[in-house]
Parts: C-alpha cells; structure tokens; sequence
C-alpha cells in the first residue's frame, strides 16, 4: 500500500459523491480514531464560497477593512482566516497550515480528483458508479455491496471495520513514498505521464477481429501470428549472373558449357563432371551444382568456359532453399502494425487474407454554442469548428472509423442523447471542449449522470483540462475546446490508448533529442509542449530544433507549421541554444 504523509504525518480521503454520507460517517468514526489516542486533523473542501465568520463580529468587521489574513484567539481555539480571490489554494498548500507536530493523521473529506490514497465510500441506493474503477488512489472501499474487486471491502455500516481500515494505512509502511509525496499531491494534480498511465490502465483491449483482403490491411494490426507457409528462398538459386559448376570441379582449367538457364526456369537433368550451365540471377541452381562464378570472371570460347586465375569456393554466390527464413518459422507475431514493408512481406509468402484486430469505432462530437460548421457565412459570436476536423484526421491516421456526431449545443438533453447513441455504436468517444474549470456544466452534468468520468487538470501546456472515464463499458475523452491543445492532448492521451485497443506493442510516443538552436523558455514545475521545426544538421550530424514562433494554445497554424512538439521537462525552466531536448516527430500523426 502507498502512504502519502506531509511532516510524516499520514493523509488519508474518504471519497464518495453526494449524497453517501461522508460527513455523517465521518462524524461517527473520529471518536473511535480518538478514543484509540490518535490526534486527528480534517481538511475538508468545499464546492461554494463559504463563511464561519458572522457578519458584525469583529473579525470580520476587520477582514472586511482589508486584512488578508485574519487570526483571531482565544483560550480556547485560534482560527486563521485567509483570502484568497485569486485563486483557490492549492492542496498541498492547505495540508501545509495544518501544526503537523500535533497529528497522527490528517483525514480529507473531499477533493475526489486529486491523487492521495482515499477510502471509497459507496452505497447502492444513492445509484453512482464505483470510484475505484478509474481511479487508481482508491486504498479500501466501504460500502454496502460486493464489488468485484480485490480492494479491501468492509460494510459502510460497520464502523469499527472502517476503522481498522484506518489503522492499518497508519500501520504501514511510508518510507518508500515519503520522497515522493510532494509530487503525487501537487496542486496541478496529474503529470503527463501519471495521466496516461492512468488510462492505459483503463484501456482495454479489442479482441475481437476480422480476416481482410490483404490490399485492406495497410494500416491494420494482426491479430494472430503469421508464420511462413514456405521457404524463403522457396529454392536454392544463384546469386549471380554466372556459370554453375560442381564444387568438385574446382581447380579444372576449363568447362564444357551443357547450357543456360534463366530466371523462371529450371535446368532439367544433373550436371555431369566438367560441366558448366550458364545462370542467370535468381534462377534455379542445376541439380549436381552448387557454386556459382560470376561472369566477369569467365573467358569463353566456343561452347567452352574457363576462369583464369579467380579464386573459388565452394558454394559461392548461391542462396540456399529457406535461408531468409525455413517453412514454419515465425514472420510476425500478433500486434505487429501493417505498414507497407509488412504487407510486401506478407505477399511475398504467397498470403492475401491476414486476421487483423477489428477496426476501431470511433465517436467524435465538438459541443459549445459558439461553435459553428465551415460552409456558411459565420453568425455573431461564433467560432468554425476545426476540433472535429484534427481528431477525425488523426483519428484516420491511425485507421480507425469514425462515427461523425457532429456540433452539439451547450444543451442537456441533446448532449445526453449522443453520448447515450455514442456508447452504443462506438468503441471510444472523443468530444471537445465544455471540459474546463469555469466552462458551463452541461456535459459534466450528463458524464455524471450517465458515466463515469473524472476531470482531471494535467500538469501540461497546452492542455491542462481533460476528462476520461467510461460512459457503460465505452472508453470518453473530453478533450479542451482550444485547437492546438486538442491536438497536444490527443497525442499525449487518445493516440497511445487508440494504440493499445488496438493491440499494438509500441503505443507511447517516439521521442527523440535534438538541440536546440534558440533558448526555450518554461515554467518549471509543469510539461511543456511548444511547436517546433526540427531539421538534421549537417554541420553537427544532429538534428537541430527551433520553435514555430509565437506559441498561443488557440493558434493552429503554429501546429501546421511544426514538424514536432518540443516536450520540456517539468524540472527544466529553461533550455539554453546548444542544449538539448526531448521532440515528440509528427511525422504520420497529423
Ligand atoms: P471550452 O473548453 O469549451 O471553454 O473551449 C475553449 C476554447 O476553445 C474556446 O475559445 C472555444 O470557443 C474553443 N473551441 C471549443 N470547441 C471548438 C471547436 N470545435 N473548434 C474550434 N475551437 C473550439
Ligand atoms: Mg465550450
């Protein structure tokens, strides 16, 4: 088990939706923690502005005259009151107030989407979905049902089991995630990498798959191996344009030419002792013969040929029968990608009809008022749609079929409807925009009720905002409404799950280095993804990188002039001209 602790204390959530109970449960467990003797802290997060000050009272008669922060004591409590209009302070931040010297433990009520280890609560009347199922902080679950899960379940009604549920994360061991604490629980919540392994975890694997015409498989992954019917080379045959000849003769001066044989066919009968046979390349080897000399080497006269002073070994210039690969040896194995080598050397064993995964069902909607479909004059306040029109081409590229939902409007009821016919015609469902803190409800309203769907922050520009979850089994993006930070995000997070549906080994991005021929400049602490133009170098032999200008997330046209994403470390605030950094290629991607 993973323990998070801040000043070695631990911290522990209970996570559930509304509705559960949390705080009556809570309630009823601390005086069995304190009865034990732990000193126990709660942080618990609030949806709304809230106030424990009454208007009138001194203190905040004072906050109102302009204090920021507002400290009032008495003999008994002391309580600090911190504005914060700005912005909402970060987690870690708030577990930092707590006087960690006098806790045994902090338990969080709430901030369900934030990486810490969380007991979920869970009861059948409330209808929710699981928690545990998408998120991975999950330590135990109480509730009162038998999930199918090797988590520790306990019955939410039985306190002192959930109790002991406590006392066993305190009991363990938290030397190995004490470094790391600080990480998992930053503010901006998932890494790039935390994130996609999160859905990678998630994703499953099509199993289903359909035999195609071999000209259909460009772009496909095999299902089941493929092992060679035949010998490559079927038959032993010469290397050469040349002269036959048997091993034994070596050392001859000369050769009676018997005949000649081209590509195509064959030298019926057994060549004799002193015998040569004209060969072309690729043509059969003479039964009795078994080394070849080329031609440049030969000096004929008549219907006689001889050599001269070439040196010869026996069996030269000849590819033996099943040398490239024998009869039944393995080719490719199940996951390999078709790409045109695969397929030339898939005809080249005499197969047309390979079994390939079947193709991947994709849904793809664009939501928001403002958007509007290219092809008419564009209304007030309105933006064109380009978010369907990136994802349907990458999607393509990655030879999916795609089920094209087309604009909804920031509206309930229309969006519940797609989502519900997307989750029963589609194997995945990508929508864009409506995801951000701030934006307008209504998809989360209908993820909610109809899914299950986290919405995650990612510690990554562009692209901070995304969700994924389920909608019934059918895997959801809700990737952000701004158009580079679609594509950004869609590399980073559909196309390495796309990849493992898929059933493809290699899923996650190849990443390579080149130096950087302008200084680069990040904010450290998240990943950066600036759009940049590599080229080779030929003065260096390296590939050197620079970026396509100005770097706004709403500009496209800085991602069609990238050849790449440049990827800046979350540690790395800046990259000087000559240092190198990591570039994710777009070649084949967008
Ligand atoms: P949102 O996340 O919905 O607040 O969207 C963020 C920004 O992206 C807003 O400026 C939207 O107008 C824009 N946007 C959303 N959807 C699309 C789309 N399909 N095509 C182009 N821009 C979009
Ligand atoms: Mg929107």
């Amino acid at each position: 088990m993973i323990k998070k602790t801040i000043n070695n204390v631990p911290i522990l959530g209970f996570a559930a939706y509304s509705g559960t109970g949390k705080t009556t449960l809570l309630e009823a467990l601390l005086p069995l923690l304190t009865e034990s003797g732990l000193r126990v802290g709660v942080l618990k997060h609030a949806h709304h502005n809230f106030d424990v000050d009454k208007p009138g009272k001194d203190s905040y008669r004072l906050r109102k005259a302009g204090a920021s922060q507002m400290l009032i004591a008495s003999r008994y409590r002391h309580a600090l009151m911190t504005e914060t209009p700005e912005a909402e302070a970060e987690f870690e931040h708030l577990l930092a107030r707590f006087d960690h010297q006098g806790l045994d433990l902090i338990l969080v009520e709430g901030c369900k989407n934030i990486a810490f280890p969380k007991i979920e609560l869970n009861r059948q009347q409330v209808g929710k979905p699981w928690l545990y199922v998408n998120d991975n902080n999950i330590i135990a679950i109480a509730c009162d049902s038998q999930p199918e899960t090797s988590l520790p379940t306990v019955d939410i009604n039985d306190l002192s089991a959930i109790k002991a549920l406590v006392i066993n994360y305190l009991d363990a061991d938290s030397k190995a995630s004490a470094a790391n604490c600080c990480d998992t629980l930053s503010p901006a919540l998932l890494s790039v990498t935390q994130g996609q392994q999160k859905i990678l975890d998630a994703i499953p694997l099509l199993k289903q798959s359909e035999s195609v015409e071999l000209e259909q498989a460009l772009g496909r992954v095999l299902a089941t191996d493929i092992a060679s019917p035949i010998n490559v080379p079927a038959y032993t045959n010469s290397a050469m344009d040349g002269y036959a000849i048997r091993g034994d003769d070596i050392g001859s001066s000369d050769f009676k030419v018997v005949g000649s044989v081209m590509a195509g066919y064959g030298f019926e009968g057994e060549l004799q002792a002193g015998q040569a046979i004209q060969i072309m390349t690729g043509a059969p080897m003479p039964s009795g013969g078994d080394t070849v000399v080329m031609r440049e080497q030969a000096v004929t006269s008549a219907d006689r040929v001889s050599f001269g002073e070439a040196v010869i070994k026996q069996g030269q210039n000849v590819r033996q029968a099943g040398e490239d690969l024998a009869q039944g040896k393995p080719v490719f194995t199940a996951g390999t990608a078709i790409k045109s080598a695969e397929l030339g050397m898939i005809a080249s064993l005499g197969i047309d009809q390979v079994s390939v995964i079947k193709q991947l069902k994709v849904a793809v909607f664009s939501t928001g008022d403002e958007v509007q479909a290219p092809g008419s004059p564009l209304k007030a306040n309105s933006i064109y749609d380009s978010n369907r029109y990136t994802i349907k081409s990458m999607l393509t590229q990655l030879g999916c079929n795609i089920l094209d939902l087309g604009i909804l409007a920031d509206d309930e009821s229309e969006m519940e409807q797609a989502i519900v016919t997307a989750s029963e015609q589609a194997d995945m469902i990508i929508t864009s925009g409506g995801v951000s803190v701030g934006d307008a409800d209504f998809i989360k309203n209908v993820l909610e009720k109809r899914g299950n769907v986290d919405f995650w922050r990612i510690n990554m520009r562009p692209g901070r905002p995304l969700a994924f979850g389920h909608i019934d089994q059918v895997p959801f993006f809700g990737l952000p409404g701004n158009p580079v930070a679609v594509m950004v995000s869609f590399i980073n997070f559909v196309e390495p799950a796309i990849k493992k549906m898929q059933g493809v080994r290699e899923f996650t991005p190849l990443k390579v280095t080149a130096i950087a021929s302008e200084s680069l400049r990040s904010r450290q602490g998240r990943t950066e993804f600036s759009r940049g133009i590599y080229d080779f170098d030929p003065q260096s032999g390296q590939l050197s990188v620079k970026t396509t200008g100005k770097q706004g997330s709403g500009i496209l046209r800085s991602m069609s002039e990238a050849n790449c994403l440049i990827e800046i470390a979350p540690h790395v605030d800046m990259v000087k001209v000559g240092e190198s950094v990591t570039i994710i290629p777009l070649q084949g991607r967008i």
